[in-house]
């Protein structure tokens, strides 16, 4: 069974009510391969405009999500907060979280636990720096943050993994093809052997970290990447034919 092809689009902490609002009218006029699983993640404080605004088929993903039920968690966002506002995925363990807000591998699995258990499907992204990259501690890195997850999660069926190097996030230093294609192979192994056979088969595995319409093409011809996660070319026209790179 072929794995639907999947992109999504994280805003980051970029933009105002305006420019939210062009992303999303580019994109309900473009012209979108219809195979493929489009989801945009804007700023928080633009997740209900967006959500108003996008033509159907689009979805909407939160970029956090807190792991807890409603309750006194000042400046928190809970899953039945996004169910009710009609926002049906969420990124958990973005790189810049992990590093600046310092979140660990637990609380990521917690908070990846607390959606899918919600209903919310799970971005659930993962990635090494380039000192772990170096030490040719790659797998092993990505592989222990798939760990803490596969001890609190059984289900794979709502999650789409997205490996993100972080020297590659932001940096116009796009990982080599034979980079992107080798982890991606890993990780559907370590689906296999931890999760379960159909997970590894069924689970789509995207790419992320400087994706632009000049390297998706031949990104997306790898046999084990079966998308990307975009940040920075999101916020622009071109995020259109990056969207249609599978074509
Ligand atoms: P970038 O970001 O495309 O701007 O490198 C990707 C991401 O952080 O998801």
């Amino acid at each position: 069974m072929a794995r639907q092809f999947f992109v999504g689009g994280n805003f980051k902490m970029n933009g105002s009510l305006k420019t939210t609002k062009e992303i999303i009218e580019n994109l309900n006029k473009a012209q979108l391969d219809s195979s493929v699983e489009v989801v945009v993640a804007p700023p928080s404080i633009y997740l209900t405009a967006a959500r108003e605004t996008l033509r159907k088929g689009i979805e909407v993903a939160a970029q956090n999500v807190f792991d807890k039920p409603n309750g006194a968690y000042t400046g928190e966002i809970s899953v039945d907060q996004l169910k009710d506002a009609g926002i049906t995925w969420t990124l958990t363990g973005h790189s810049e979280r992990r590093v600046i807000l310092q979140e660990d591998d637990a609380f990521i699995a917690g908070k990846t636990k607390a959606a899918i258990d919600g209903g919310v499907s799970v971005i659930l992204c993962i990635g090494e720096s380039l000192d772990q990259r170096e030490a040719g501690t790659t797998i092993e890195v990505v592989t222990k943050q798939l760990q803490a997850v596969a001890e609190k999660v059984q289900d794979w069926s709502k999650i789409v993994i997205a490996y993100e190097p972080v020297w590659a996030i932001g940096t116009g230093k796009v990982a080599t093809t034979e980079q992107a294609q080798e982890v991606h192979a890993a990780i559907r192994k370590w689906l296999a052997s931890t999760v379960s056979k159909d997970a590894a088969e069924k689970t789509r595995i995207i790419y992320g970290g400087s994706v632009s319409e000049k390297n998706s093409k031949e990104l997306a011809k790898q046999a084990d990447i079966d998308g990307f996660l975009v940040g920075g070319a999101s916020l622009k026209p071109a995020f259109v034919d990056i969207i249609n790179s599978n074509q």
